[in-house]
């Protein structure tokens, strides 16, 4: 255990990416046994939390009763008190406007031991996503950190307008959408710069950033018009400017847009985090789950005799890997020893068959995707259509021998019979055995609303459109583009009812991502 018992650990979560949480954060919410935690932490903080421990909300929204400060303090002494390993989260860093040394005091005052984790403020992390240097050798050696109290449990305003007016350096205030317009005002009649740089940064780090620029006078009347709310950050000084040439984050091709990703989770996270990198806001809303079918005794049987066919058709990626996963098995099993173990040199663990068993065969994969993942356990597919689909494996067999040869099709329990009924037809002794079948998944409720406001859909096979379409009925949602792997999914999401706004030439997820961004691009 990482988190000791009876200590409360302060921690800062970041300003909301993810990847800006700090190491010691996930290791302290992976172990600790109750985690009270904010409003604005990051998605998917508390993913890495151990089943059995309490998660407590105790955030502040504006407008809604939350737990008083005081009684939150309150809270953690029980909890410390109890013995517990307590993490109490919040956004951004603990200590900077986080009323993070007041819970240490109540923790102090109790007897409570505490440690504090220090995370990514908002003034640094928001500004850098916004390509604003807080300090900048030419433009600003100081950077103040001031609250725009926006804080609703405290109505008057403490700040010494005169002397932020004659700060020599960068402003950056916290909680200031709320009294801009009169902040600002007070900054220039003690003396600020009206014409000085100024932006304001929403939702900062997170998928939705949104930031805009102006200038001291005319910041308020910009950031209402562009309905830009909290939580973010006004920044005033000379560095605001500096985005001009910094700005990186909302330049990136997907920025701002959602996209949902349908595919079954286990492969999911390889799209997802190609959209990501590319600005996007994913929604994975997977309609299917990938069951191996390894154990079955039609593929025990194949995989025995596996050297005994001329040519091995695989259709996904997915049958690639489990093919091998049962190769690997089969050997294990002691079912069909492939090649002698325990003996010659070198001999290494027992079992676990490899390539080597395929090594008299012609391997065919339907599409760059199956290869590379046939690449990945050493073999270099033989035939690789253009196309990603059935017929085009078919026409890129034409000149491949199949006549009185004996053929295995490994694929998806549930597949069209274009490839085996075409090799039949040729004089081919073919079996097809199902390494996996795809069943249905139910919709994540949050997931489902968080797909309402998105600007793409993503298909990349026709059991997800099925399974998806059906799933959800009216929760469908209709507003957003959907983007089709090839004209087979395409076909499906028609007869679904819905229409094809993308679809990919290249019919892999390579192809479906260039078909996404350049009709992003186009729009
Ligand atoms: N402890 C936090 C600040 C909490 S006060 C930190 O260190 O960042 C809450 C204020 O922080 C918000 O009103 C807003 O001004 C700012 N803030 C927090 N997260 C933000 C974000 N992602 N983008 C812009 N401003 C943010």
């Amino acid at each position: 255990m990482r988190a000791r018992r009876g200590v409360v650990y302060l921690v800062g979560a970041g300003p909301g990416d993810p990847g800006l949480m700090t190491r010691r954060s996930l290791e302290l919410i992976a172990d600790a046994d109750a985690i009270y935690y904010d409003r604005l932490i990051p998605p998917g903080a508390l993913d890495g939390a151990r089943a059995d421990a309490e998660l407590i909300y105790v955030g502040k929204q504006p407008g809604v009763p939350s737990v008083p400060q005081a009684e939150i303090g309150e809270r953690l002494v029980e909890a410390g008190r109890a013995g517990k390993s307590v993490v109490r989260l919040k956004g951004g860093d603990p200590f900077v406007f986080g009323r993070g040394g007041e819970e240490g005091e109540a923790l102090r005052a109790a007897g409570v031991e505490f440690e504090v984790v220090p995370g990514v403020t908002a003034g640094v992390a928001a500004t850098a996503y916004a390509g604003i240097p807080v300090t900048h050798r030419d433009d600003a050696s100081a950077v103040a950190f001031v609250t725009g109290h926006e804080d609703p449990e405290k109505a008057e305003t403490a700040l010494d307008w005169e002397a932020l007016a004659s700060f020599p350096g960068t402003l950056v205030f916290y909680m200031g959408v709320k009294r801009l317009g009169e902040n600002a005002a007070a900054l220039i009649a003690a003396g600020r710069d009206a014409g000085e740089p100024a932006a304001a940064i929403e939702r900062g780090t997170w998928a939705g950033q949104r930031t805009v620029t102006a200038t001291l006078g005319t910041i308020a009347a910009t950031v209402e018009g562009e309905g830009i709310g909290a939580p973010a950050l006004i920044v005033i000084g000379a560095v605001a400017a500096r985005r001009e040439a910094l700005e990186w984050l909302e330049r990136r091709p997907l920025h701002g847009r959602t996209v949902v990703v349908t595919r079954a989770r286990a492969q999911a996270s390889g799209l997802a985090a190609t959209l990501r990198g590319l600005g996007a806001e994913v929604v994975e809303l997977p309609a299917i789950r990938i069951e191996p079918r390894t154990r079955s005794e039609e593929v025990r049987r194949a995989v025995a005799t596996i050297a005994d066919y001329d040519l091995i058709c695989l259709t996904s990626p997915n049958g690639a890997n489990l093919l091998f996963e049962a190769l690997a098995a089969s050997g294990r099993d002691g079912r069909a020893p492939g090649r002698p173990t325990g003996a010659g040199i070198g001999a290494g663990t027992p079992g676990g068959r490899d390539a080597r068993a395929l090594a008299g065969a012609t391997v065919a994969a339907i599409g760059p995707g199956t290869a590379r993942a046939l690449a990945a356990h050493g073999i270099a597919a033989d035939v690789v259509p253009e196309r990603f689909v059935a017929e085009a494996l078919v026409e890129a067999l034409a000149d491949v021998e199949v006549e009185g040869k004996r053929v295995l099709v490994a694929r998806a329990a549930e597949a069209r019979d274009v490839l085996p009924d075409a090799l039949r037809e040729r004089g081919g002794e073919v079996d097809v055995v199902a390494l996996y079948e795809t069943v249905r998944e139910a919709p994540d409720d949050a997931a489902v609303e968080a797909a309402q406001r998105a600007d793409y859909v993503t298909f990349t096979s026709s059991s997800t459109v099925r399974n998806l379409a059906e799933a959800l009925g009216e929760r469908f949602p209709t507003a957003a583009r959907i983007v089709s792997i090839g004209p087979i999914t395409s076909a499906t999401v028609r007869e679904a009812g819905l229409e094809i706004a993308v679809e990919a030439e290249r019919h892999d997820v390579d192809g479906l991502l260039a078909a996404l961004l350049a009709d992003a691009a186009a729009r």
